[in-house]
């Protein structure tokens, strides 16, 4: 039954530059827009080319949204001058602020749980739990970092993110933060990073998907999206992230102090750290890391291999919700698939071929969940818990997987009764938010 999925997994996170491509709807979305938003684009498509006036309403909305849009962007630094700081909190009851900090004291516990951290902080969870990190770090004192300037360039990061995206939005930027604060808390690993790995590694987990589309390579491709012919097809959304998180970078001066040669390098390796959370290069950095594993020659000493590790460990957090205790990576599968199920919408209503996984229809949460956790999760963690041995963090991932992975069994089997094999190996739901272990 998984080897079903294999094919589709492949097909989705697949180039599809072929012969299927839309043609006849392709050209209107190759209007230059500096950010990413294909919906909008495809809303203008159908108003001007087949809607006619029964739609103007519609067409003065999206009107109205667009010049918001462009309002918003056009104006960074009257947006730097917005707080989105822990200071903003002062609209939220003491009693909030007192819980939110209570959290961050426990940001270390792998049952932290971020969509309670974003509500009391008032959908801040990205910016107040980077500012702490880099408290707990000493980051700024470090590099002598303006307060004010990175302020701006986490505002900045946070307001990027696609608040309507039901997945790749700003609360899974926190979350893959959070993951990504306690893999670089692993003993095997921490003694040897530098305040400079540190600063990379939470950097590249709060900007790793900033701008997200909500819609994934396949489709800008075969809409023509302008971002698609930018970066040829080849890592879309992950280098617009990384150029995009370059963009603000600069533009909030956060690293001008830094000699000139400092800041390049340090462009260069967020690139290569978001790039690498391309799931097309899944099986590349997994055979590189099983090799060194093998050859038991990995010297952190070295920059280059803890470079490495920091990029396993960054596709770790992207892809650890299967890893969370079931309550919460519940809710992370049914938003990831809701994401999944809009693109298969849109694509149906503007007759394009459905991408695989997209058909509400046809694909199932608990069949995408454990066709996702076999081929992506289950092989990475395997991986990493041999790495970080003896890990009780790890352990604990491992031991999150296979039950979650079970409760999917269960509920795909209360879905489709018939498909006996995989029921008979079923398992009833379990687990919630409190029963995970509190690793710190
Ligand atoms: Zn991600």
């Amino acid at each position: 039954m998984f080897n079903v999925y294999l094919p589709l997994f492949l097909s989705f996170f697949s180039h599809l530059a072929d012969g299927r491509l839309n043609t006849g709807h392709a050209g209107v979305l190759l209007a230059e827009r500096r950010g990413s938003y294909p919906l909008i684009d495809l809303r203008i498509l159908k108003s001007n080319a087949q809607q006619g006036e029964v739609e103007t309403g519609t067409r003065r909305k999206v009107k109205r949204l667009l010049s918001f849009q462009r309002y918003c962007h056009a104006s960074r630094l009257l947006r730097g001058l917005v707080s989105h700081s822990p200071g903003s909190l002062h609209l939220l009851d003491d009693d909030y602020l007192g819980q939110a900090a209570h959290m961050l004291s426990k940001v270390g516990t792998w049952n932290f749980d971020i969509f309670l951290f974003d509500r009391l902080t008032n959908g801040n969870s990205l910016v107040t739990l980077m500012c702490h990190l880099f408290n707990v770090y000493d980051l700024i004192h470090h590099f002598q970092l303006d307060m004010v300037k990175l302020n701006r360039f986490l505002g900045m990061v946070q307001e990027d993110y696609h608040s309507q995206n039901p997945y790749h939005n700003a609360v899974h930027a926190a979350d893959v933060t959070q993951a990504m604060y306690c893999y670089l808390k692993e003993p095997k690993l921490a003694e040897h990073l530098s305040p400079l790995d540190i600063f990379l590694g939470l950097m590249a987990a709060a900007a790793h998907d900033v701008d997200h589309p909500g819609v994934n390579q396949p489709f800008l491709i075969k809409t023509r999206h302008h971002l698609a012919s930018l970066y040829q097809n080849t890592s879309v959304l992950e280098s617009h992230h990384w150029r995009s998180t370059v963009g603000m970078l600069r533009e909030s001066g956060l690293l001008s102090h830094l000699p000139a040669d400092m800041s390049q390098d340090i462009e260069q390796r967020l690139g290569s750290l978001i790039l690498a959370t391309d799931i097309n290069r899944q099986n590349e950095f997994l055979m590189t890391f099983r090799e060194h594993l093998d050859n038991q020659d990995l010297d952190l000493q070295l920059s280059s291999h803890r470079h490495f590790i920091l990029q396993i460990a960054l596709k770790c957090a992207d892809v650890c919700n299967p890893c969370r205790v079931w309550e919460l990576s519940r809710q992370w599968s049914e938003r990831v698939c809701e994401e999944f199920y809009r693109q298969g919408d849109l694509e149906r209503r503007f007759d394009l071929e459905i991408s695989p996984l997209c058909n509400q229809q046809a694909d199932s949460i608990p069949a995408i969940q454990i066709g996702f956790i076999s081929y992506i999760v289950e092989p990475l963690f395997e991986e990493w818990h041999r790495f970080t041995e003896p890990s009780l963090l790890s352990q604990t991932m491992l031991d999150h997987l296979h039950k979650n992975k079970a409760n999917w069994g269960s509920l795909r089997c209360a879905h489709t009764p018939s498909d006996t094999q995989s029921c008979s190996q079923a398992e009833e739901p379990e687990g919630g938010v409190g029963e995970g272990a509190d690793i710190s």
